[in-house]
């Protein structure tokens, strides 16, 4: 009776696995074939100064509509690129696509004085990747100061040798570099010891509960005051509300970022977006 009930759990447990599987693949297939015929798409999520009215920089987020699935999130598409040799294509895909559409917009630097690309420890991996790197930079009109990458921590740690010297050269450069999703690792500390780090950026998962848990907003508070300690500008992502601004703001976090202000959005209503504020902000 045992014994029937376990190869038959074995069984189910086989063919969930194998259809998992298989819809993998597909879709693997399906990214492959996205990157190749230029499918993917990017959108920028404002980040602003304290007090939610001058815009920062803009974070570059990547975004796949897949014709049949719809929207694809990067949290099921960036770790599948990442294990299967991918990410490369999509980070020069995402950087070069993001500057020449910021440039044409004629808000580089000016309007956005800075951009964050998010990248993952894999595109450290080869020989190639600082030359990489510069090439996807080399049409950047301007003070390449106005280029952030975002790491995480996990991330940072997995190719450490790779990442510093690649970093070593961007930096040199003026390229800046945050620390993403932070407090989420294993070792944040040590990372800010080991990698020429100008900002951190703490998680949204500290933020959502900052009003009802006591815990949470110790951290934050902690957090806020390591960085000003330490010469690191300090955002937090994932602000939605504004008793979270609020105790942001109190406890001296110098940016935000979140849907209470902006959410990701393509580059023509950035452009929007960027007029109305100006609108907004200008004296009557
Ligand atoms: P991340 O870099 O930590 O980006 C923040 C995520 O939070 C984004 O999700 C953003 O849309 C979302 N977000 C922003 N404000 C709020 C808010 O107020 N509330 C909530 N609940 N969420 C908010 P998204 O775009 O789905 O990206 C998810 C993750 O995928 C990113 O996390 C990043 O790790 C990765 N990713 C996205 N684009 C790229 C890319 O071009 N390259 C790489 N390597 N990773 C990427
Ligand atoms: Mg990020
Ligand atoms: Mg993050
Ligand atoms: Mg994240």
């Amino acid at each position: 009776e045992a014994k029937s009930m376990g190869s038959n759990r074995l069984r189910v447990y086989k063919s969930e696995y194998g259809e998992n599987a298989s819809k993998r693949n597909r879709l693997l297939f399906e990214l492959k074939a996205a990157i190749a015929q230029d499918k993917l798409t990017v959108v920028y999520q404002p980040q602003f100064k304290l007090g939610g009215h001058e815009i920062s920089g803009v974070e570059v987020l990547c975004r796949w509509h897949h014709p049949e699935d719809g929207m694809i999130s990067p949290d099921v598409f960036i770790p599948l690129a990442e294990q299967h040799g991918l990410i490369s294509d999509i980070t020069d895909f995402v950087m070069q696509r993001a500057i020449l559409e910021l440039q044409r917009s004629g808000l580089m630097h000016e309007a956005i004085p800075r951009v964050s690309f998010n990248v993952s420890a894999n595109d450290f991996d080869n020989a190639h990747s600082t030359q990489r790197f510069l090439h996807n930079l080399a049409e950047l009109e301007g003070p390449w100061s106005a280029i952030e990458l975002e790491l995480t921590e996990t991330s940072a740690l997995l190719n450490l040798e790779g990442i510093r010297n690649a970093l070593k050269v961007l930096t040199e450069r003026g390229v800046q570099v945050s620390l993403d999703d932070f407090g989420t690792g294993y070792s944040s500390l040590s990372t800010l010891r080991l990698l020429p780090i100008n900002e951190v950026k703490i998680d949204q998962s500290f933020i959502r509960d900052i009003n009802k848990n006591p815990q949470d907003a110790r951290l934050v508070k902690t957090i806020i005051a390591m960085g000003n300690a330490l010469n690191l500008r300090v955002i937090a992502e994932g602000v939605e509300n504004h008793e979270q601004a609020k105790y942001l703001a109190r406890e001296g976090c110098e940016e935000v970022q979140g849907y209470l202000y902006a959410k990701p959005m393509p580059i023509k209503s950035l452009m929007t977006f960027i007029q109305n504020l100006r609108t907004s902000n200008s004296p009557r």
